[in-house]
């Protein structure tokens, strides 16, 4: 069957190239519009999955529309129209950040030229490019001379291959110990890392939750017991986990003190710092990231405190050998003999094979804007995160569960009248208001649950969010618990 001419025009070539780039430009202006849009209209429409769901009625995906604006017109009724905007200063939920320009023209050309990071004969200049991020963050880092990384999809990736490398060098192969390993984090660790102990084929209990304290970072005293437990057990304690930015709380465990721990009792050091990973470009908080220099492994995801599109994400090793673990010869891709003329096939240090150029984001970030700029922007909302703390505490209608490292903030809404009695009624009142703030549209909080009790929470990347947008979703927050706690007791 002859391919048809409409298809042969819609492959990038020489001949569509105008057409390309006037269609990228095209699809721009769309977006550009909807930003401005949201700005006023707010971070959602709260639309329900159902309503949603009932847009998508009578589309047939055998059955194209005639032109990319139909397409485009279309796609607003079902995407762009009822989007989640991370832009919008009351966007406050989960770790999603506004973008960088310089990154998103970095998308735009990397999805055309669609390098494949997996071999040099598929990406040369790519490769390059992203060795020297990887080699820049490793010195950010102090890893030293011998380190190296790779670019990877994200966090939860960066944690899996840690802890397959972490394994692989504690059991050297021999899969009988897999029952024995232990993986050790603070029980306020991201859920990544148990995922990552199944897939590893660990035990259910491979990973021993380590207590925090009330800042909700790991305890130094109680990982020493932990690990001494492991040994008098007869287990084998794999690596240690520690956190720099948890997720909800967004606190440090103590760094220095655990690499102490893991020194001498010779355990791989990980250090999750997917979201503080921010700090490194900090031009005033650099120090609470002191230690980390001291990892075997990092995880680092550019895509939250660097503002960089989704995915953007790295893992960093103290010692490049450890790369091996990923390693694994193909006579059509990556051949041994490459290796021998030192071709830099990043294929043999990644868990992907085809892999975007993910690295060309944070290239043209850091080349046209520079890391302080990006240090300074991460700066603004820890600083704001600190000034939500302040309105909290000063405020009777809510409880705030820890004064923030970064820039969380997860709280509470419970009056003083209240606290005493109905618990219960009180989660049910955060809850809804979590829902209703979400269905009015007005701005957007994550939900998380501490001691039992269920806590609404700030997540705050975005510089343009100010300490009244803060204090005006607090207000909006506390008239729908109240709203919920006048329905629930007419109804008793
Ligand atoms: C977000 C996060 C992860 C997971 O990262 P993804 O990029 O979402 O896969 C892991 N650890 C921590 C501490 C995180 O905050």
């Amino acid at each position: 069957m002859a391919i048809p001419q409409h298809a042969r025009t819609q492959l990038l070539h020489a001949a569509s190239a105008d057409a390309y780039a006037d269609l990228v430009h095209h699809g721009a202006r769309r977006v550009a519009a909807r930003v401005v849009r949201a700005q006023s209209a707010g971070p959602f429409t709260g639309i329900s999955p159902d309503a949603l769901a009932a847009e998508f009625a009578g589309i047939d995906l055998d059955v194209p529309l005639p032109d990319p604006d139909t397409a485009l017109d279309e796609l607003e009724r079902l995407y762009l129209r009822d989007a989640v905007w991370f832009h919008h200063p009351r966007y406050l939920a989960h770790l999603n950040c506004p973008v960088l320009l310089p990154a998103l023209l970095g998308e735009t050309v990397l999805a055309a030229v669609n390098s494949s990071l997996d071999t040099w004969d598929q990406s040369a200049g790519g490769t390059v490019i992203e060795q020297h991020l990887i080699d820049w963050t490793a010195r950010r880092i102090g890893l030293g001379p011998d380190a190296d990384g790779v670019f990877t999809s994200g966090g939860t990736q960066s944690n899996l291959q840690a802890l397959l490398m972490a394994r692989q060098e504690a059991c050297g192969g021999d899969l009988s110990l897999l029952p024995r390993l232990r993986v050790l984090a603070s029980s306020c660790a991201h859920f990544s890392v148990t995922k990552a102990a199944t897939l590893l084929g660990l035990g259910p209990d491979a990973v021993v939750s380590v207590p925090c304290d009330a800042e909700r970072r790991m305890q130094p005293a109680a990982l020493e017991r932990a690990l001494e437990q492991c040994r008098r057990a007869g287990e084998v304690p794999v690596a240690v986990v520690a956190t720099a930015g948890t997720t909800d709380f967004g606190s440090i465990d103590p760094l220095p003190e655990i690499a102490d721990l893991c020194a001498r009792h010779d355990v791989w050091l990980h250090v999750d710092a997917a979201y503080g990973c921010g700090l490194l470009v900090s031009p005033t908080r650099r120090a609470l990231l002191d230690g980390v220099e001291r990892a075997d492994s990092v995880t680092v995801d550019f895509h939250k405190s660097f503002f960089q599109p989704v995915s953007c994400s790295a893992l960093l090793v103290r010692d490049r050998s450890v790369l091996r673990h990923a390693t694994y010869h193909a006579d059509y891709l990556n051949p041994k003999r490459m290796t021998e003329r030192r071709i830099p096939n990043q294929v043999d240090k990644s868990l992907q094979t085809t892999r975007r150029f993910d690295a060309l984001k944070l290239w043209l970030s850091l080349r046209t804007l520079g890391a302080d700029a990006i240090g300074e922007l991460f700066d603004t909302v820890v600083d704001l995160a600190a000034d939500g703390w302040e309105l909290l505490t000063a405020d009777d209608r809510f409880e705030v569960v820890v004064r923030p490292q970064l820039s969380t903030l997860v709280f509470r809404w419970a009056p003083r009248q209240h606290r005493a009695r109905q618990q219960d009624l009180l989660d049910a009142a955060n809850l809804h208001a979590r829902d209703a703030l979400a269905a009015s549209g007005a701005a957007m909080v994550a939900g998380t649950v501490v001691d039992g009790r269920h806590h609404l929470k700030f997540t705050l990347l975005n510089p343009e969010t100010t300490t009244a947008d803060l204090a005006a979703v607090l207000d909006l927050i506390a008239a729908h618990a109240e709203a919920y706690l006048d329905l629930a007791a007419q109804a008793a």
